[in-house]
């Protein structure tokens, strides 16, 4: 049936048409893939544009006005994300995460969270929904996106001094409206809000203390996150970025801290808390503490490409199937052969090598994080 296909998709980042198997068993919610993880989280981007260009995902000399975002007809239309969201549910996904680019761009956005929030788990339980934004358009929405049954939002804010954070979101963004935001979804009840840090050593390593400071003792979970190497733009280097054990020491220098155990299996987040009581931060280590091993998520591109790792450079065509007939039942299964057949594992292997070497080969092309969604 596969060979039936013509892909039309994009041609930016290559994609497979999935094979449709033979024999068609119903999902059973038990997936797994060769390296025994199940599929429990589904990320979904919702837009490749975005009105920031932080140097570390867009860079403005690569995403210009040159730059050709994808068409409208090329994206995944809600009824389409819904109907693969309800099959990734039947697979065992319990977690959406909707992403970009900058989700809060997608018109309408709120529709689509009433789609999902009406799905529910084979054991009846409704799924966990959260969203991650820069926050420059949330004092706006927040309450609508309540209202559609959202339940938490994770929000990117990479300092507190306005001059360091007009430079890194490169759109002279004001850190003022990004704070104005986070206390409006806090008012609405968005929660537990968890802000993320990307920490580059040299540019705003000064600003973990100052954040840590301001976010202790208001319920709000702070992230650091080490700088990554996605995608092929960002120009990354491995001195630029901070270990987390050296954004520990500073911030334990001042407030001690202790680890406490992970909410669940395969948590991407190392927990700590303040020894005072004054609340939890973590720290996401893709680079120097690899935690493939229990790597749930799967990633739905703004097209409708199915990827299995941040730092793939394939993709697998969903869009191709939904718009050529295929039923639920076949690309269900579809979707458990691709899952059962996922060896991905990139920065595990990449963290064996010496540092600032890539394993991706050459001629391929990674995606890059506007595109897949963090
Ligand atoms: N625009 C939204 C936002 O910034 O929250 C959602 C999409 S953004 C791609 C998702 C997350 O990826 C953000 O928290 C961002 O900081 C993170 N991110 C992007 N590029 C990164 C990189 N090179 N290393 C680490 N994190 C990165
Ligand atoms: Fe936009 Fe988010 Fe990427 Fe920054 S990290 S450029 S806000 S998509
Ligand atoms: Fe998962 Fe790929 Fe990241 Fe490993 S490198 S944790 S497999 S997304």
């Amino acid at each position: 049936m596969a060979e039936k296909f013509i892909p039309v998709a994009d041609i930016r980042y290559a994609a497979r048409v999935p094979h449709i198997p033979a024999q068609l068993t119903a999902p059973t919610g038990l997936l797994s893939d060769t390296l025994a993880r199940p599929l429990r989280d589904l990320r979904i981007s919702v837009t490749d544009r975005c009105n920031f260009r932080c140097s570390y995902c867009m860079p403005s000399e690569v995403f210009n006005k040159d730059y050709a975002f994808l068409p409208q007809t090329s994206l995944l239309s809600f009824e389409e994300i819904t109907r693969l969201t309800k099959i990734f549910v039947a697979h065992g996904v319990e977690k959406i995460r909707l992403t970009g680019g900058e989700p809060l761009l997608r018109k309408h956005l709120e529709v689509l969270i009433e789609m999902l929030a009406r799905l529910q788990t084979p054991e009846g339980k409704p799924l966990d929904i959260t969203l991650t934004t820069n926050a420059s358009l949330l004092a706006r929405k927040a309450q609508s996106l309540k209202d559609a049954g959202l339940q938490r939002v994770t929000v990117s804010l990479d300092g507190l001094d306005d001059a360091t954070f007009r430079r890194m979101n490169d759109v002279d963004f004001p850190v003022a409206d990004v704070l104005k935001g986070i206390e409006v979804a806090q008012k609405v009840g968005l929660a537990p809000l968890k802000i993320n840090m990307v920490v580059k050593r040299g540019t705003n390593d000064a600003e973990i203390l100052p954040m840590a400071r301001h976010f202790r003792n208001s319920g709000v979970v702070l992230r650091f996150i080490e700088y990554m190497d996605v995608g092929a733009t960002n120009g990354w280097r491995m001195d630029e970025v901070m270990p987390s054990t050296q954004v520990i020491e500073r911030i334990n220098a001042e407030f001690p801290v202790s680890a406490i155990d992970p909410n669940y299996l395969g948590e991407t987040a190392e927990r700590w808390r303040y020894n005072d009581g004054g609340g939890e931060i973590g720290v996401i280590s893709s680079v120097t503490h690899a935690f493939c091993g229990g790597c749930n998520r799967a990633r739905l591109s703004t097209e409708g490409k199915l990827f299995l790792c941040l730092f793939a450079s394939q993709g697998h065509d969903l869009r191709a199937l939904l718009r050529n007939g295929a039923g639920d039942d076949q690309i269900a299964g579809a979707v458990g052969h691709i899952w059962q057949d996922r060896t991905d594992r990139y920065s595990e292997l990449r963290a064996a090598l010496p540092a600032d070497t890539s394993l991706t080969k050459p001629g391929e092309k990674r995606v890059e994080m506007s595109y897949i969604g963090g």
